[in-house]
């Protein structure tokens, strides 16, 4: 029997590294958990340590990881406990790790996972955020380092799975149709969004997410970030990327050929279908999902979106169009923006204004290193926050 794949899961107690772990569970032979990780949940990264006996954990800061460090001592496990970017870096890189699972949310993952890249390792990608930031660099050090880059995000990985051969060659492919399910807002009248709330925006509908990748559903600026994603990941123009919303979740996305055959990937709604996909590929493993049962179901309908309701989707289209560096700054003010309406500052509505006057604001730049981006993110973050106190 071969050995287990060893893990180094990035944001292990994250909605993505939760539904990770759940199917890792299911397959113990196949799997060795070598590094789990979190921001500020001791809690919950306690109670992973426990049941994964990871050799590593990491938190966001140095206070926290003492309080894990303390628990794990005096639970008598032996997981060595460290703290930050670099320590995250060092994990994704290290030789004891076959695996990164990218499941950070936002800008914080960017450098681990784009360590991860020049490393060489099978990279489970759902941290969507870090190809959108710097999604030639990355593409670069991925063809360089012969790493393997697995989509986890839904609509890309059902996309992978109807590629020729799911060899990420284009051969005979016209046009890639990501589907989107229009959020929790799809029919409500545009006059009422200036009042939603948190909560409401993160009510989705079909998945059940972390908070931020929410509200980018609600404003549907997730399907833009997903349109760049594929791009890079698919090496296809935008131009032939189109965005359908299916309000039902089924069908993840399709692949339309030059012949008119399009090829669809379907399932229920449930992360753990491209995680358990990505993590055996090219095998087969059980997920734990439940069957998809059609006949249930019964209807499955399609509308192109209204960009009048969805500005966020109108302006990540416009930067698609731009090209490179302005998809820094569109993700940057997008992150800043999301935090202020999830901490009640502004607005739902507010939050393509200030996406639209930082862009405006701030100077694009083509990267030439990781470091160009990191500075673009930080510039662009500053004059959000102004855009906010405005
Ligand atoms: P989440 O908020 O549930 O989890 C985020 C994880 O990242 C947590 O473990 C958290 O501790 C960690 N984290 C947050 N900030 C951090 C920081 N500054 N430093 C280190 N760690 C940090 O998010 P999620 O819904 O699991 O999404 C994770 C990523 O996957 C996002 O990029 C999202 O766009 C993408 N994604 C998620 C889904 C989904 O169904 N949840 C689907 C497709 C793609
Ligand atoms: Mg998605």
């Amino acid at each position: 029997m071969s050995l287990p794949q060893r893990l180094v899961i990035l944001g292990s107690t994250g909605s993505i590294g939760t539904s990770t772990l759940d199917v890792v569970a299911r397959h113990p032979h196949r799997f060795a958990v070598h590094a789990l990780t979190a921001n500020r949940n001791v809690d919950k990264l306690f109670r992973q340590c426990q049941a994964f006996r990871p050799a590593l954990a990491i938190m966001g800061e140095a206070q926290a990881a003492a309080q894990l460090h303390a628990r794990l001592r005096a639970a008598k496990l032996r997981t060595q406990v460290s703290s930050g970017v670099d320590a995250l870096c060092e994990a994704a890189r290290s030789g004891e790790c076959d695996t990164v699972v990218a499941a950070i949310v936002g800008a914080a993952g960017l450098l681990p996972t784009f360590t991860a890249a020049q490393a060489g390792k099978k990279i489970l990608l759902a941290n969507k955020e870090a190809l959108v930031m710097s999604g030639a660099l990355f593409m670069r050090a991925v063809r360089t380092s012969a790493a393997v880059l697995l989509p986890v995000d839904s609509e890309h990985n059902a996309i992978f799975q109807c590629l020729p051969r799911a060899s990420g060659s284009n051969l005979g492919v016209e046009r890639l149709i990501l589907t989107a399910s229009g959020g929790p807002f799809r029919t409500r009248p545009v006059a009422t969004l200036d009042d939603v709330t948190p909560d409401q925006a993160c009510a989705h509908p079909n998945w059940a997410m972390g908070r931020k990748i929410s509200v980018d559903a609600a404003t549907m600026i997730n399907k833009g970030l997903e349109v760049i994603e594929a791009h890079w990941l698919f090496d296809m123009p935008a131009e032939r990327i189109d965005v359908l919303i299916h309000p039902q979740s089924i069908i993840h996305s399709m692949v339309v050929y030059s012949d008119q055959s399009v090829l669809a990937q379907l399932g229920n709604p449930d992360m753990r279908t491209p995680i358990a996909h990505a993590l055996a590929y090219p095998e087969r493993i059980a997920s734990g999902v439940t069957p998809l049962n059609l006949a249930q179901i019964a209807t499955l309908t399609f509308e192109l979106p209204d960009m009048a309701r969805f500005p966020c989707l109108h302006l990540a289209c416009e930067v698609i169009r731009d090209g490179g560096g302005a998809s820094v700054i569109l993700n940057a003010a997008n992150e800043v923006a999301v935090e202020a309406f999830l901490a009640g500052r502004i607005r739902f509505t507010a939050i393509e204004r200030v996406i639209g006057e930082t862009l405006q604001r701030v100077p694009v730049v083509e990267a030439q290193c990781i470091e160009d981006v990191l500075e673009m993110d930080r510039r662009a973050r500053v004059l959000a926050h102004e855009a906010i106190r405005r």
